[in-house]
C-alpha cells in the first residue's frame, strides 16, 4: 500500500455512538473492513442488532424531546458550521481513510469529503431561513403554517461515498430539528465512524446515533414504529423493502435508489468535450456512481469516430489503488461488488455481445478488486447488461439514426436518474433534454460531482424525494402544521371601542 500521508492510524477500529457514548454491540461481534486495492484489513465495526437500533431509537426521542427540537433554528446552524469546520481541520484523515475502505482515487475522496463539509455549513446557513405560509381567510380566522421535525429520523446508507451520504443525511435533517439515528453500509463504516467522533465532541448527546451492521440493523430501522421519516440510499430492490416496512407504520420515505443512464450524442457534438465528459461519467469512482452513464447512444455518422477516439482516451486511463496520485481508475469498493460487476461482464459476453474494448489490469498492481473497463455493442435490448445497473466501469454502446429514436431508447428503462445530451444546437438540447424522463441532465457535461444547492433524485425506480436542495429537501425532513386562529374580525370602526366598558 502506497504510504499515508495523514496522521491517520491504521487499523482504524470503531465503535457505535449511542446516546453520547462509544459502545460495543449487544451482540459483542465485530466486521472487518478491508482496502479494496490490496485486499488487508484496514479496521473493523461492531456488528450491531436490531436492538443497537431500538436504544438508538430511544436516545435519539429523548434527545428530540429534551434536548434539540427546543433550540432555535439559529442555535442549531451554528452546531453544524461547527461540525463543517472539524470535518475540514481533519480533510486528510477523511481522505485517506475514504480511498482505503472504499478504493476511489484520493482526489476523488478529497471532492467527496469536502461537499461534506459545505453540505454541514449549507444546511446550518439554511435552517433559519426555511418558513410557513399564512394563507387568506374568512373574516376573523387566520391560517398560518409551521413546518415541523418529525422527531426520528432514520438513516440508512451505502457504501460508495462514505462521508458524503453520511452528511447528506444528517445535516438537513438535524437543521430542520429532527434527530438521526444512522445505519452505515457494512462495507464502509469507518468514514461514518469518524465523523461520529466529531458529533460527539460537539453536538449535544443522542442528536446523531451511529449503529453500524448489515440488513437487520437496517430493516429494524425502517419498521420501527418511533421513527418518523426514512431516509434511504440504495438499491432499488432494498428500496423497495424499505418502502414495504414503512407502510405498515405509514411512515413517510425519501428513496435514492439506482439508475441506467443514458448518454446521448448527436452527430454536432463537440465530440473531444464528449469522449471525455463520458469518460468521467463513467469512471467517477470506477463506474459506482447512481448518476454515472452506462448507456451511450451514438448518432450513426458520428458512431465509429467518436468509439475510436474514446477508446484511444481510456486506453490512456492509468488503472491503480486510490492513494497512488497517478490512478485514474482504481479497484471496485468491495468483493461483493467485484463479484457482481465481473458476473455482469461474463453475462454479456456470454449473451452474444461484442466486446468493443476490454482493457486490462497493470501486472504490477497488488492483489485488490480492479475489473477493467469495457464497452459492449451489438447488444439487445433484452439483455441484463442492457437493462440492469451494473455499477462498474462497463458501458453498452447503441447506434441511432433519427432523434425520436434516441429519445424512446434513451427512456426504455424502469430508471430515470440521470441522462446526458451533447450537441451545439442548444434549441435541440434543451428540447431534448424536457424529453428525457428523469430526474436530472446534464448537457454537454457529464459532471456527476458535486450537487450542492440543486435538487438531487430520479423519477420512477430511481426513487422519491430530493436531497442536497435548499427548499425541496428541507420540505423532506419536515412537516407542515397548519393552526387556524381566533382573531378579531376587522370591522370595528372604532378601536377605542375595545377599552370601553360596556
Ligand atoms: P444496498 O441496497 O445493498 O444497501 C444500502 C443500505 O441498505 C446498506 O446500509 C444496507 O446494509 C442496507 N440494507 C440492506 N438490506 C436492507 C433491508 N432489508 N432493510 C433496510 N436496510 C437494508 O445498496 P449498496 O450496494 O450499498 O449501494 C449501491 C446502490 O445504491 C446502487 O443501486 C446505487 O445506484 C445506489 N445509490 C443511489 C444514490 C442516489 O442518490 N440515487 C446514491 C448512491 C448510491
Amino acid at each position: 500500500m502506497p504510504e499515508l500521508q495523514s496522521k491517520l492510524r491504521l487499523p482504524y477500529d470503531g465503535q457505535l455512538l449511542i446516546d453520547g457514548a462509544f459502545v460495543e454491540s449487544e451482540s459483542g461481534d465485530r466486521f472487518d473492513v478491508e482496502n479494496p486495492a490490496d485486499r488487508t484489513v484496514i479496521g473493523s465495526a461492531p456488528d450491531g442488532t436490531a436492538a443497537d437500533i431500538d436504544t438508538a431509537v430511544d436516545a435519539a426521542q429523548e434527545a428530540y424531546e429534551h434536548r434539540w427540537r427546543t433550540l432555535s433554528a439559529r442555535e442549531r446552524g451554528r452546531y453544524l458550521f461547527e461540525i463543517a469546520d472539524a470535518i475540514e481541520a481533519e480533510m486528510e484523515t477523511f481522505v485517506e481513510l475514504e480511498t482505503v475502505e472504499n478504493g476511489k482515487p484520493r482526489d476523488q475522496s478529497r471532492s467527496d469529503v469536502t461537499e461534506a463539509a459545505d453540505t454541514f455549513r449549507y444546511y446550518g446557513g439554511a435552517a433559519d431561513k426555511h418558513h410557513g405560509d399564512t394563507i387568506p381567510e374568512k373574516r376573523e380566522l387566520f391560517d398560518y403554517t409551521v413546518r415541523e421535525p418529525y422527531g426520528v429520523v432514520g438513516c440508512i446508507i451505502p457504501w460508495n461515498w462514505p462521508p458524503m451520504h453520511t452528511a447528506d443525511f444528517t445535516a438537513a435533517p438535524i437543521a430542520c430539528g429532527n434527530t438521526v439515528v444512522l445505519k452505515p453500509a457494512p462495507e464502509a463504516p469507518l468514514s461514518s465512524l469518524k465523523m461520529a467522533t466529531l458529533w460527539q465532541e460537539i453536538l449535544p448527546d443522542g442528536v446523531v446515533n451511529v449503529v453500524t451492521g448489515g440488513a437487520k440493523p437496517g430493516a429494524r430501522l425502517a419498521s420501527h414504529p418511533d421513527v418518523g421519516k426514512i431516509g434511504f440510499t440504495g438499491h432499488t430492490q432494498t428500496g423497495t423493502k424499505v418502502m414495504e416496512a414503512a407502510a405498515e407504520t405509514i411512515t413517510e420515505v425519501m428513496l435514492e435508489l439506482g439508475g441506467k443512464n443514458p448518454n446521448i450524442v448527436l452527430p454536432d457534438a463537440p465530440l473531444q468535450a464528449a469522449v471525455e465528459g463520458t469518460a468521467a461519467g463513467l469512471f467517477t469512482n470506477t463506474g459506482q456512481a447512481c448518476a454515472g452513464c452506462e448507456r451511450l447512444l451514438l448518432h450513426e455518422d458520428i458512431a465509429d469516430e467518436f468509439l475510436s477516439a474514446f477508446t484511444d482516451h481510456v486506453s490512456a486511463l492509468t488503472i491503480g489503488p486510490g492513494l497512488d496520485p497517478e490512478t485514474d481508475i482504481a479497484p471496485l469498493a468491495n468483493k461483493k461488488q467485484y463479484d457482481k460487476v465481473s458476473g455482469y461482464i461474463e453475462r454479456g459476453k456470454a449473451a452474444g455481445a461484442t466486446v468493443l474494448y476490454e482493457g486490462s489490469v497493470p501486472d504490477d498492481v497488488d492483489d485488490g478488486y480492479y475489473v477493467p473497463p469495457v464497452l459492449f455493442g451489438d447488444v439487445d435490448p433484452d439483455m441484463d447488461i442492457v437493462r440492469e445497473e451494473v455499477f462498474g466501469p462497463v458501458m453498452i454502446v447503441q447506434e441511432f439514426s433519427a432523434v425520436s429514436d434516441a429519445v424512446a431508447m434513451a427512456n426504455d428503462t424502469q430508471y430515470g436518474l440521470t441522462g446526458a445530451v451533447w450537441t451545439k444546437d442548444m434549441r435541440v438540447g434543451n428540447r431534448l433534454a424536457r424529453r428525457i424522463d428523469a430526474g436530472i441532465v446534464y448537457l454537454n457535461n457529464y459532471d456527476n460531482g458535486t450537487f450542492l444547492g440543486a435538487p438531487f433524485g430520479g423519477f420512477g425506480r430511481s426513487g422519491v424525494g430530493k436531497k442536497l436542495a435548499f427548499e425541496e429537501t428541507l420540505q423532506e425532513f419536515t412537516r407542515t402544521k397548519t393552526i387556524r386562529t381566533r382573531i378579531a374580525e376587522d370591522t370595528v370602526d372604532d378601536l377605542d371601542a375595545y377599552y370601553t366598558d360596556d
